[in-house]
C-alpha cells in the first residue's frame, strides 16, 4: 500500500517535529519561529509494505495579508487536494482563530482525517486533556482523534498505525 498524507495545522503546532520524528532524520525545518517552512516538503517512510509520502505544510494562516502568507496559505491548501489521508495537528489545549480557521478547511475533506493533539508532554495532569478531545470529536465526528508528543515521540505508532490503515 503507498498513498500521500497531509500534515496541516497552524503555525508552531509541531507539524515539522512531526515529520522528522517520524521519519527518524531531520528533514523539515523546526523552529521556535513561524513560517520557517515556507514550501511544501515530501518525506517518504517505507514500513514493510507500506509507504506513505508525508507532506508537511507551511502552516495555514488566518489572514492572507502578505504576498508570502497568501502563497503559504495557497500552498498548504493545495496539499489538502488529491491526498489519501490528512493529519491536523493541534496543540493540546490552546485553540486560537487559527485553528479555528484551518478546522473549518479540514471539515470538507472528504477523505480520511485524523486529528494529532500534541505537545501532551507539557500537561501534568492527563484529564486536563479530555474536555478538548471531546470538543474535538463533536467537531470533527468523522475524525480519528489522537494525543500525541512529537518531540518525544510519545504515541507515534499508534498515529502511524491509524495512517498505514487508511492508505
Ligand atoms: P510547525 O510550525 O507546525 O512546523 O512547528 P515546529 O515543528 O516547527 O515546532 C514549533 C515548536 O514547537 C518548536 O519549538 C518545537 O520544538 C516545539 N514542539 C513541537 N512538538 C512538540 C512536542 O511534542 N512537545 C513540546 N513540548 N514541544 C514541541
Ligand atoms: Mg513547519
Amino acid at each position: 500500500r503507498c498513498g500521500y498524507v497531509a500534515i496541516v495545522g497552524r503555525p508552531n503546532v509541531g507539524k515539522s517535529t512531526l515529520l522528522n520524528h517520524i521519519l527518524g532524520q531531520k528533514l523539515a525545518i523546526t523552529s521556535r519561529k513561524p513560517q520557517t517552512t515556507r514550501h511544501n516538503m515530501l518525506g517518504i517512510k517505507t514500513e514493510g509494505a507500506v509507504q506513505a509520502v508525508y507532506v508537511d505544510t507551511p502552516g495555514l494562516h488566518k489572514n492572507g495579508e502578505t504576498a508570502l502568507n497568501r502563497y503559504m496559505n495557497r500552498t498548504a491548501a493545495s496539499a489538502l487536494k488529491d491526498v489519501d489521508v490528512v493529519i491536523f495537528v493541534v496543540d493540546r489545549t490552546r485553540w486560537t482563530d487559527e485553528d479555528q480557521a484551518v478546522l473549518e478547511r479540514v471539515q470538507y475533506v472528504t477523505g480520511p482525517l485524523i486529528v494529532a493533539v500534541n505537545k501532551t508532554d507539557r500537561i501534568e495532569d492527563k484529564a486536563e486533556l479530555l474536555p478538548h478531545l471531546r470538543w474535538l470529536a463533536e467537531q470533527l465526528p468523522n475524525a480519528e482523534i489522537v494525543p500525541i508528543s512529537a518531540q518525544h515521540g510519545q504515541n507515534l505508532e499508534t498515529l502511524e498505525q491509524l495512517v498505514a490503515e487508511r492508505l
